[in-house]
């Protein structure tokens, strides 16, 4: 380099590869001016989704160089991620640029201190190693600053929970993605637990940093709230389908009941079954507002418990790991899919329109079973059931051929509508098959609002207006009423 400096490009792969699995990248200029980036191609997939990344093109460039080089192969995908415009705060960076090919300019882009001040001043990025990675990874750095600036970052409670996270970040290679998700999902309780001294056990225990922090990540009280308390609610033989609290709503249960003999709800019942108790499906009826410590949030009620008017505040459905600590101190995971119901659901809904929404839940549900089945059943964090994570896009490349479709609501779109309408149409009563297509806007419903799913492709205004007309003139006849 001109400079002085100079730049490495490593490239990662097995003995069985066809193609590169990572490159390594580290930059020297002088002291305390290194860098380094580890770069999968996994996580390429991930940022050329939302590409905020500065060095996405000149990493593009290197892993087509890498693979034409050593593999003698040319993947049309890197021609297609040149063309990307990426979104790049330029307040954060330095750019170190070195050459050109006329589309895009190759620069080194390292972290300057603009938007991670907040990190480098607090103490906690205090090895060279930690600091060369702040510079080579930046808009991860710069998650970590805005959560230590929006939580106080002169609290050593927030501090402390920002090294954690940090550490989980640099261990674990999280993705962008993955990390804003802990921070969503977790953020302010594990500053609550660090506040209340609950974690300081664990820190002083002799185990490693990375078996601590995913000790952290996988506290039942933090995600999963007391799982230990629910199983022993349900004694020792509890069945792979859960119903809590539906004694609450009986017409709700009727439902669910007729639901789940139905169709593809059946079929999806039934690979539930198969997992033996693996990985269990829990419906949740949040009658009291507050049944479930973290998910409750999620259904936004006022502050006297009222709906908020939205219908996607109806239901929430995640993932967990399920991870507790056993009595000998070593860590059990008992995963499963929740699906929390609003304590409206029961007033507000006709049967039919709850059918429609446990249908949609329990696709949900099943696309986490994919997920946790695509991972041979070894899930362990949180962030492994992420929509936007790599074990997700995985399963979507697997079954589709194309990691396009990170998104539930656009598979069960691509795939599931009619099969899905089916379903309603006969939980309602129907046999005339003509009345069929009466039933398409409750399922369209529940994937995107109306001007979205015209937006979107998903339907023309023409047939959403039509759709929406007939579906109107249903009359709910599930048996529950
Ligand atoms: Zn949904």
């Amino acid at each position: 380099m001109d400079n002085g400096g100079s730049i490495v490009f490593t490239p990662i792969f097995k003995e069985s590869s066809d193609k590169i699995n990572a490159v390594f990248v580290y930059s020297d200029f002088g002291a305390d001016e290194n860098s380094y980036i580890m770069m999968t191609r996994e996580e390429m997939v991930v940022i050329a989704s939302d590409p905020k990344n500065p060095n996405f093109h000149l990493l593009n460039k290197i892993y087509k160089e890498f693979d034409s080089d050593l593999f003698a192969l040319d993947l049309p995908q890197y021609d297609d991620w040149a063309e990307l415009v990426l979104a790049v705060d330029d307040a954060c960076y330095n750019w170190i640029g070195f050459a050109s090919d006329g589309l895009n300019d190759f620069s080194y882009v390292v972290c300057s201190s603009g938007c991670t001040n907040d990190l480098l001043n607090s103490g906690i990025v205090d090895e060279n190693e930690e600091i060369a990675w702040v510079r080579g990874n930046c808009t991860k750095a710069a998650v970590i600053d805005a959560f230590l600036q929006n939580n106080g970052s002169l609290n050593s409670d927030v501090i402390s929970a920002a090294e954690v996270i940090l550490e989980t970040t640099i261990l674990g290679e999280l993705s962008r993605f993955e990390l804003t998700a802990i921070i969503e999902n977790i953020g302010p309780e594990l500053i609550f637990l660090l506040g209340e001294g609950v974690l300081s056990d664990a820190c002083e225990s002799t185990i490693s940093s990375r078996e601590m922090t995913s000790l952290v990540m996988n506290t039942p009280s933090i995600w999963t709230y007391s799982v230990n308390d629910f199983y022993s609610d349900l004694g020792e033989q509890f069945d792979y389908i859960v119903k809590k609290h539906f004694e609450h709503c009986l017409k709700m249960e009727c439902v669910l009941d007729k639901l789940l003999e139905t169709g593809l709800c059946s079929d999806i019942a039934n690979s539930f079954e198969e997992l033996e108790g693996d990985f269990d499906l829990i419906y949740q009826y949040d009658y009291n507002c507050m049944s479930h410590p973290f998910l409750s949030d999620d259904l936004n009620y006022g502050p006297d418990c009222e709906f908020s008017g939205q219908q996607s505040n109806y239901a929430s459905t995640r993932p967990s790991p399920g991870c507790f600590e056993d009595e000998d101190g070593s860590i059990v995971c008992e995963p499963f899919t929740i699906q929390l119901y609003n304590k409206h659901f029961c007033d507000n809904l006709s049967p039919l329109e709850m059918a429609a929404y446990y249908l949609h839940e329990t696709i949900h549900s099943e696309f986490h079973r994919w997920v946790y089945e695509g991972a041979s059943g070894n899930i362990t964090s949180t962030t492994q059931f992420s929509a936007n994570g790599l074990l997700w896009s995985a399963i979507v490349l697997d079954k589709y051929g194309s990691d396009d479709m990170t998104n539930h609501h656009a598979l069960m779109n691509e795939y599931l509508v009619p099969e899905m309408t089916d379903i309603l149409w006969t939980i309602n009563g129907e046999t005339d098959v003509a009345n069929k297509i009466n039933y398409q806007y409750f399922v369209y419903d529940l994937l995107l609002s109306d001007d979205l799913l015209i937006s979107m492709g998903y339907l023309t205004q023409t047939d959403l207006d039509n759709l929406k007309d007939l579906s109107s003139q249903v009359v709910s006849n599930v048996g529950c009423e």
